[in-house]
Parts: C-alpha cells; sequence; structure tokens
C-alpha cells in the first residue's frame, strides 16, 4: 500500500483512535491525493452539501478490493466521481481546507486519512499507521518512494512465454505473437487433452 501522496508530506496529527480516527498529512512535494488501494470511489462529493465547512468537507471514500472503506478529507479538488473504479496510485483529488478545518490554524491545507470498515460514522476505525506504514509521528516528514509511472505494473500473462512453450512442445501457434487466437488456442486445448489422455 502506498501513501495518498507522491514524494515528502508530514503528518501534522497523529493517529489517536476515539480522539482523532485518522492521520493528517500535509504534502511537501506535491498537494495531489493518490488513491491508497485500488478499488471503487464509494462516494466522492461534500459531506454535506449544504454547509461545506461540515465534517470531512469535500472528500473521496473507497471501497478497497480489501473490503474496508478509505477516506481522504477536505479536499481542494475532486479528480474522481462516484462509482469510478480507481488503481492504487491514480489521482482522486487535491489536498485543501474544506469541511471542518481553520484554515489559517494549524490545521490548515491537509488531507484527513482515515480508514473504516463500514460508510458511516463510528463504524470500526482500522489503524491507518501499521496499515499503511506512515509513522504515527508529529511533525514526522516522510516519503514511501513512490514516484509517478513507478507503480508496479499489472501482471498479465505472459501470453508470448506460453506461445514459445507450446512451439517448444510440438504444439503450433504460429509466430509467438502474444496473442491469444483461435491457433493458440487450440493448441493450448491440444496441450492439456494430451496431458489428461
Ligand atoms: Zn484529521
Amino acid at each position: 500500500m502506498n501513501s495518498p501522496y507522491c514524494g515528502k508530506f508530514r503528518v501534522t496529527q497523529q493517529y489517536k483512535p476515539g480522539t482523532h480516527d485518522g492521520l493528517d498529512l500535509v504534502g511537501i512535494d506535491s498537494k495531489e491525493v493518490h488513491a491508497t488501494i485500488s478499488g471503487t470511489v464509494h462516494y466522492a462529493g461534500w459531506e454535506n452539501p449544504g454547509n461545506h465547512a461540515q465534517g470531512f468537507g469535500q472528500y473521496v471514500c473507497i471501497r478497497g478490493t480489501d473490503g474496508l472503506l478509505y477516506y481522504y478529507g477536505h479536499l481542494s479538488e475532486l479528480k474522481c466521481k462516484t462509482g469510478d473504479l480507481v488503481a492504487c496510485t491514480d489521482v482522486i483529488g487535491i489536498e485543501g481546507y474544506t469541511g471542518h478545518v481553520i484554515p489559517s490554524g494549524p490545521g490548515g491545507s491537509h488531507c484527513h486519512y482515515e480508514i473504516r470498515g463500514a460508510f458511516y460514522k463510528g463504524a470500526k476505525v482500522y489503524d491507518v499507521c501499521s496499515r499503511s506504514g506512515i509513522p504515527n509521528v508529529k511533525d514526522g516528514v516522510y516519503d514511501d518512494g513512490y514516484r509517478p509511472g513507478t507503480a508496479p505494473a499489472k501482471k498479465e500473462p505472459d501470453i508470448k512465454a506460453v506461445q514459445s512453450a507450446l512451439n517448444a512442445h510440438g504444439y503450433d501457434c504460429g509466430t509467438a505473437d502474444g496473442i491469444a487466437g483461435p491457433k493458440t488456442l487450440n493448441a493450448l486445448i491440444n496441450a492439456i487433452s494430451d496431458l489428461w489422455c
């Protein structure tokens, strides 16, 4: 799991379950907020459209592939919408001070990052520090090393390697072109039925 920021960021308020259920983070190198897990945008919008100074203000909640809900609060801009599929490291918003934040105070522009078990206030809160690896140290500056374009590539099956192996064993795929066309599938079926017979 990566952090919500690319480059250095500062922890301005620690995670204290029951008192402060998430981490307050301030981007140093960039104000872009990134998805820390792949999943679906469960909600992107105002906590209270009638009162922009309430709670998380403008925020994003992602239902991660692990089933948990990842909250990114106080955003000045949203870069995703409810229902979007997001991949880990996608930019989902820009840090800000919407919601219950004193713009000129020690809070100022930041992202409140929190993990819950369900989409309601009072739901079980998960330890954001142990899950994210971000040290629970006030004023600590942290950088998880993530840079744009360095996210691990999606693991796709290596069709070319499969074709080469089939060809080498006498199951004709034609040219190993990485495309699983009818010839490749036929060769695969022949290889499998030979194994089973
Ligand atoms: Zn906070």
